[in-house]
């Protein structure tokens, strides 16, 4: 499991391939560390 890139925390979890989703900053990131919002309708948006 890769850590958070904001937080480098833990409490992430895997909602894809190589995505994960971070509990502490309401935040997905990829594999490559690449940041992506997640909007109320559910869609990301790269930050
Ligand atoms: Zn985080």
């Amino acid at each position: 499991m890769k850590n958070c890139p904001i937080c480098n925390g833990r409490a992430v979890g895997r909602v894809g391939t190589d995505q994960y989703y971070c509990w502490n900053c309401l935040i997905e990131y990829d594999i490559n560390s690449k940041i992506y919002e997640v909007e109320e309708d559910g869609s990301l948006t790269s930050v």
